[in-house]
């Protein structure tokens, strides 16, 4: 299908595909008759150099789409995340240059919260240990905590945090909240207690993560937040690893203040700093490799919710 411009000139709209996609993202795309471009392992000098040739960017969470790669795209009209947050682009540079953003929210909520139910379980029984001690031959026991009884408290009260705390109110966790914005309603709606960040970190025996940062936002727990905890604090962190100051986390764990810190995000994804690698095999550190969304269903919601929003941004939409 060929899209038709004011001065009667027909061009076909070339879309790059910076990240690994679901399949029927790219068919969708190709369908409606854009010329894709698959080019999932493309490095940052190779997309600079070729990114002005495309009017749409299709990205997930590896492709930064900083002001920089925003001023070679001379052509680029949309920028889409095949994902939730929008915290790897420049929405305001890509704002300032009339080019359109968009994303796919709430499209993997379950899946987030499914992972983060089972990471908060995995820490508490330690499954990963008894996964790798068994497999190693050693049919020994190991004991954990119940999850009954204790104190959630969820940092983030939008689509995933709310959803977390109503599970975890099925499984006879009391639940603690807090937010920026006014969650009184919600909160009363789940059965949640709406609290500040201080009197949270006090009171819960597991803090789960789900805050939506900003660009350049500073971390939300660090050395004076960790020192509020109680001792031996189970870290749930599903959202970002820059809500959390890591080497100010790596002294809590080794302090015993953290019990343990389950997470499917990194600060540099895959990690490469010495405290990072530190963490990554420290034994009281459970890591996914940033799998939340990584469900069939919810890559095929994605794809859906993607490819619609950006054929609408060129003019395509039904
Ligand atoms: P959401 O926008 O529905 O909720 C985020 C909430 O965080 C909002 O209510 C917001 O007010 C709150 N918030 C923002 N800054 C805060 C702060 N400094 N302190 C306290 N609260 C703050 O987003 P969501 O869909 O629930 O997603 C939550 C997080 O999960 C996001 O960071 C998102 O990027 C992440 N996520 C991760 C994966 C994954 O693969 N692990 C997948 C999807 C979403």
């Amino acid at each position: 299908m060929l899209a038709r411009h004011d001065s009667e000139h027909y061009e076909v709209h070339r879309v790059l595909v910076t990240d690994p996609v679901d399949q029927f993202l790219l068919d969708t795309l190709e369908k409606a008759g854009l010329s894709v471009d698959y080019n999932p392992t493309i490095g940052r000098e190779g997309l600079l150099k070729v990114v002005s040739n495309y009017d749409a960017l299709v990205v997930r969470s590896r492709t930064r789409v900083d002001a920089d790669l925003l001023s070679e795209a001379r052509r680029l009209k949309v920028v889409a995340r095949a994902g939730i947050g929008l915290d790897t682009i420049d929405v305001e540079e890509a704002t300032k240059r009339r080019i359109k953003v968009v994303y796919a929210p709430g499209a993997s909520t379950d899946s987030v919260v499914e992972l983060t139910i089972g990471l908060m379980i995995s820490a508490a029984r330690r499954l990963e240990d008894a996964f790798q001690r068994t497999k190693a031959g050693h049919f020994e026991k190991s004991s954990g905590i119940e999850l009954h009884g204790k104190t959630l408290g969820v940092v983030g009260f939008g689509r995933i945090g709310s959803k977390v705390s109503l599970v975890a109110k099925t499984l006879g966790m009391k639940v603690l909240a807090y937010d920026v914005i006014d969650l009184s309603h919600v909160a009363a709606t789940v059965g949640a207690q709406v609290k500040n960040l201080e009197d949270l970190l006090k009171l819960s025996d597991v803090i789960s993560l789900h805050v939506g940062l900003k660009r350049g936002d500073p971390p939300l727990l660090g050395s004076k937040e960790f020192e509020m905890m109680k001792r031996g604090t189970i870290l749930i962190n599903t959202s970002r690893a820059q809500a959390v100051d890591g080497i100010a986390l790596l002294e809590a764990i080794k302090s015993g203040i953290v019990g343990f810190y389950a997470t499917d995000v990194f600060w540099n994804e895959p990690p490469k700093e010495s405290w990072e690698l530190e963490l990554l095999r420290h034994p009281k550190v459970s890591v996914t490799p940033h799998i939340g969304a990584q469900t069939e269903e919810a890559q095929r919601r994605i794809a859906e919710i993607t490819a619609k929003a950006l054929l609408m941004e060129l003019g395509r939409g039904q």
